[in-house]
């Protein structure tokens, strides 16, 4: 491709996308297809000779598209919002066309220190403590743009677990590092995100998971007596992460009980993971969710998810750069640099060497919006959250289950686990609306979550109508169907979402300390024999149905395609 194709071909593009981003409401919001359905339309080994641009994106089109869950679906409620905007867009394009890769300030001088300008910008307009800017004038800490929530928590771990190993060293100079392994311990709730399990099994320290109280917040008690009882046995507490608005429900840690206890020890460092709800703080009214964060040695949030950032942009605040660096510094000749004193070299800040200019796009966005535009952005999609809950609490076969502060709401039939988890079965599969649920407080839940830039109080009441409508033909097969006899139980082990198990194995899986993170399917026990039916047979009616399941036409713009097998629809959703 020369450089006047390219011209050309971009500008298609732009009007692709644009097109895409108009029409995108006019289809399923899942895709309609299973496991292995793009290698039977792709070749087996790449060309030999280029392929013309239109073939190309033909097969974007008539391939590549049936597979996509679109995120940017007015009527996708599923996870968290998935950062997106045309300045975000057009600055990626712009970093990749620069095409830097920006390890050292002399790497790209620009992009260094953008990320710094930037990233000052952003840690002053959430209100975070001056330790935390670099620009302020005693501060020692600074932050990075990092990939994702996972790598922050990571090397914050890391650096934790480094101070921890210098701390023991003192007394055991000698020793080697691996040996005071096992005495470390960190902590986090049960509601904590699964990257802080995962981030102590790659850095082989033991993690203890605490349980939350009713609002699933990790308390100070709870924390206290866990720290006790495991420095009698000789450990040491080197980590605690908490979590501001936590994956499953949205709850909140109370920092300024955990903050202190921290404090008292010889090296527990603080982290705290803000991925979704750590963006909030952005407005004034959400400030008193700072309490407490003087106390933290880092703090992490994704303006990929909550800031219309495109994915990769998580930023990533320490309190102190030195404590940092000196777990991930390596220095050969070949890479420094004559102003290595003066710049801030952010390789020593992560794990990669290369690095994207990824505050091109933090930045061009925050400009274009200004914070007044991310401002109401997110106080929107927190006004319609409370509409929704609102919509919910009217209908007295459910209940909302959590204290909806942010943009999610997660609420259930005042049914069982089965009913709630059939519930959340028929809607996807229906691919008019995507949810995913979640357990909270011990029982299987759904969450709704706001996520389209442009939300309007309209898309909340079509995805109410659409669940209320779903939940009464749910009841309705229940009540006919009880004198029915029941099924094997065989069928209802099909890999999806959510996957009906036996008890036996179901007590199996919970007993293990495995935390939700939204992508992992989620076991649900079948509670009791007319539940086995319920599984089984009126998923498959329902499902069956859902073609000819006829609406008003503004609630369902999407067509129905009866050939394709239903099973695969359930299927939908598994990892
Ligand atoms: C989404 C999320 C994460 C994981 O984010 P990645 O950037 O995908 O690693 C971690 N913590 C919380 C609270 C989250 O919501």
């Amino acid at each position: 491709m020369d450089i006047e194709e390219f011209r050309c071909r971009g500008k298609e593009m732009v009007d692709y996308i644009c097109s895409y981003l108009t029409d995108v409401n006019q289809k399923r919001v899942t895709p309609n297809v299973e496991p292995g359905y793009l290698r039977n339309l792709l070749p087996e080994v790449a060309p030999q000779e280029p392929d013309d641009w239109e073939d190309i994106m033909k097969d974007v089109n008539d391939k590549i598209m049936p597979g996509i869950t679109h995120w940017q679906h007015p009527r996708f409620h599923a996870y968290f919002p998935s950062g997106n905007s045309f300045p975000s867009i057009l600055a990626d394009m712009l970093s990749d066309a620069i095409g830097c890769i920006g390890f050292s300030w002399a790497a790209s001088p620009s992009c260094t220190e953008l990320e710094t300008i930037v990233i000052d910008w952003l840690g002053k307009a959430l209100g975070l403590p001056n330790h935390f800017i670099t620009s302020h004038k005693r501060s020692t800490g600074g932050g990075v743009i990092q990939s994702s929530a996972s790598e922050c928590i990571l090397v914050s771990m890391l650096a934790a677990r480094n101070q921890a190993i210098r701390h023991l060293k003192i007394n055991n100079p000698n020793v080697e590092d691996s040996v005071f392994l096992p005495k470390l311990v960190g902590y986090c709730s049960r509601e904590a995100h699964s990257c802080v399990e995962k981030a102590a099994k790659i850095l082989l320290v033991n993690l203890r998971i605490l349980e939350p109280d009713e609002y699933c917040a990790l308390r100070g008690e709870t924390l206290r007596k866990a720290m006790e009882s495991d420095e009698a046995k000789g450990l040491l507490p080197f980590f605690v992460s908490t979590t501001l608005g936590t994956t499953s429900s949205c709850s909140f840690d109370n920092l300024s009980e955990i903050g202190p206890l921290c404090k008292e020890k010889p090296c527990t460092w603080l982290h705290v993971d803000g991925a979704y709800g750590g963006n909030a703080l952005i407005l004034p009214e959400m400030k008193y969710l700072l309490k407490g964060m003087e106390y933290a040695d880092s703090f992490n949030i994704n303006p990929n998810k909550w800031l219309l950032v495109n994915f990769d942009c998580s930023c990533l605040w320490v309190k102190s750069r030195e404590r940092l660096t000196h777990a991930l510094v390596v220095d050969p000749l070949y890479l420094q640099h004559a102003n290595a004193d003066e710049a801030i070299d952010y390789r020593h800040w992560g794990i990669p060497l290369s690095r994207r200019f990824r505050a091109l796009k933090l930045w061009f966005v925050i400009r274009k919006y200004g914070l007044s535009g991310l401002q109401s952005y997110i106080r929107n999609h927190i006004r319609l959250a409370k509409y929704f809950e609102s919509l919910v609490l009217k209908d007295c076969r459910f209940e909302v289950v959590n204290e909806v502060k942010l943009g999610l709401v997660c609420f259930r039939v005042k049914e069982n686990d089965t009913v709630n988890q059939n519930l959340l079965a028929i809607i996807n599969a229906s691919g008019k609306l995507h949810m995913i649920p979640s357990i909270v407080k011990g029982k299987y839940i759904i969450r709704f979550c706001v996520t389209n830039e442009h939300a309007k109080d309209k898309d909340i009441d079509v995805a109410w109508s659409i669940i209320e409508k779903h939940a009464s033909r749910l009841v309705d097969m229940r009540r006919d169907m009880f004198v029915r006899p029941p099924l094997t139980r065989q069928k209802s082990k099909r890999f999806s979402f959510t996957r009906s198990v036996s008890r036996e194995l179901y007590k199996r899986s919970i007993s293990k300390s495995n935390l939700h993170d939204g992508a992992t399917p989620i076991l649900v026990a079948d509670s009791d024999e007319e539940n086995e039916r319920d599984s089984d047979e009126i998923l498959n009616q329902l499902v069956k149905n859902s073609s000819t399941f006829k609406e008003d036409d503004e609630v369902f713009l999407i067509e129905n395609n009866p050939v394709r097998t239903q099973k695969a629809e359930i299927k939908y959703g598994s990892v």
